[in-house]
């Protein structure tokens, strides 16, 4: 049975099966009570100061700026959160929440690991058991990041099954939630899947717009002209975004600022090489949702690419589709080699080493900056730091010498 709820335009729903429909209605209805419960917000306030470090900083990227020669740029320092990036926002406020919703387990796939990771750190902190899905090829890949997760106490389960990568981990993961969930709390890690999710993910990572918004009116007195994020499922782009597309303040009209969203462009958009939803999608469903989709004319699943794991994926958050056919944001896409260029660049001359997916909205600001007017302002969303892709840099450029 097919239930609609949740869109965004015609994006999001629930294609999901009829056994999964009360576990979500029910995580829904705790999502709600929670976003007005006062002691479950003060909890989480005090997480996000004490635990995650919050508010990350809004640096003025002085000497980034003085080399681009255009506007002002400013980095929102999500690299700087517990983890090093900010699917950590996103996993400590589920993982509240599973707590209060009274379920004992938390469940999760990871591609890369960076979500089974984050997952696994705020399973540690409530004492919840952790167990992550993930594909055999993935793990033997991320075998440092399989590590970590049970050096935080989580059970990682590898999946032979199918292409024994991300896809097949979900179908796992969502196998375990049905049979399980009575006491099991599935963590969703971007803004993605069936309704509620993309809206609870998008309320736990909005705190980094809301806070950038209230910094870059401190620093400049006024709104940035552009906020740049990289899109992978979307949720570091709609953490960023979605304080200023409410905004309604007047003087300064949110409706005067540029979004702009990038995407993996890999080997470039006329390969098969890439993960440009956007440039080179159509409309389907995957995973729960409706949206934009990476597939052929049959509609399978198309493989993708990117040098970067988290934005490596066929399908994107449903309310970046809408916000694709409404025009309230552009998406873009940068190629490996621009990301790459771009992780050497801020390297160099901000002394920072940004995750390869934060790099592409760092290439995309070395694209635009010197077309602007030095007045202008742009906040770029440095979603993660590198230390988890310098050993894969290091292997990309030696092999290029
Ligand atoms: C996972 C990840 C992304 C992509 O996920 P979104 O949901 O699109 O934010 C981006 N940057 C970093 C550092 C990540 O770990």
């Amino acid at each position: 049975m097919l239930v609609k709820k949740g869109y965004f335009g015609g994006y999001g729903g629930r294609y999901v099966p009829e056994t999964l429909i009360p576990a979500l209605e029910e995580l829904d209805d705790a999502f709600r009570a929670l976003k007005t419960d006062s002691g479950f917000q003060a909890k989480l306030r005090q997480l996000n100061a004490d635990y995650i470090g919050r508010p990350t900083p809004l640096y003025f990227a002085e000497k980034l700026t003085a080399q681009l020669s255009g506007a002002r740029v400013y980095l929102k320092r999500e690299d700087l959160a517990h983890t090093g990036a900010h699917k950590i926002n996103n996993a400590v406020g589920q993982a509240l929440m599973a707590k209060k919703m009274g379920k004992k387990r938390l469940i999760a796939e990871t591609g890369a690991g960076q979500h089974g990771v984050a997952t696994a750190t705020a399973a540690a902190l409530f004492g919840l058991e952790c167990e992550i899905y993930m594909g055999c090829v993935d793990a033997k890949r991320q075998s440092l990041n399989v590590f970590r997760m049970k050096l935080l106490g989580a059970k990682v389960t590898e999946v032979n099954l199918g292409s024994q990568t991300l896809k097949d981990a979900i179908n796992e993961a969502l196998r375990d939630w049905t049979a399980n969930v009575s006491t099991t709390h599935y963590v969703m890690g971007t803004v993605f899947g069936p309704h509620p999710y993309p809206t609870i993910v998008r309320e736990f990572q909005s705190i980094i717009g809301k806070e950038a918004k209230r910094q870059i009116l401190k620093a400049e007195g006024r709104l940035p002209d552009y906020l740049i994020a990289c899109v992978g499922g979307g949720s570091n782009a709609m953490g960023l975004f979605h304080a200023f597309l409410t905004d309604k303040s007047s003087g300064n009209p949110a409706g005067n600022i540029k979004y702009i969203g990038v995407e993996a462009g890999g080997e470039g958009i006329n390969t098969s090489r890439h993960a440009a939803r956007f440039a080179g999608g159509s409309t389907g469903v995957l995973q729960g949702t409706k949206s934009y989709l990476l597939q052929d004319d049959d509609g399978n699943v198309l493989g993708t690419h990117s040098v970067s794991a988290g934005l490596d994926y066929a399908s994107v958050g449903p309310e970046h589709a809408w916000l694709h056919d409404t025009n309230a944001v552009q998406y873009t896409y940068a190629t490996d080699t621009e990301a790459l260029n771009a992780f050497e660049i801020l390297a160099r001359t901000e002394g920072i080493i940004p995750a390869l997916e934060s790099s592409h909205a760092v290439a995309e600001a070395i694209k635009i900056v010197p077309g602007l007017p030095k007045s202008a302002i742009v906040i770029i969303n440095l979603s993660g730091r590198g230390d988890k892709d310098v050993e894969q840099v290091a292997r990309i450029l030696s092999a290029v010498v």
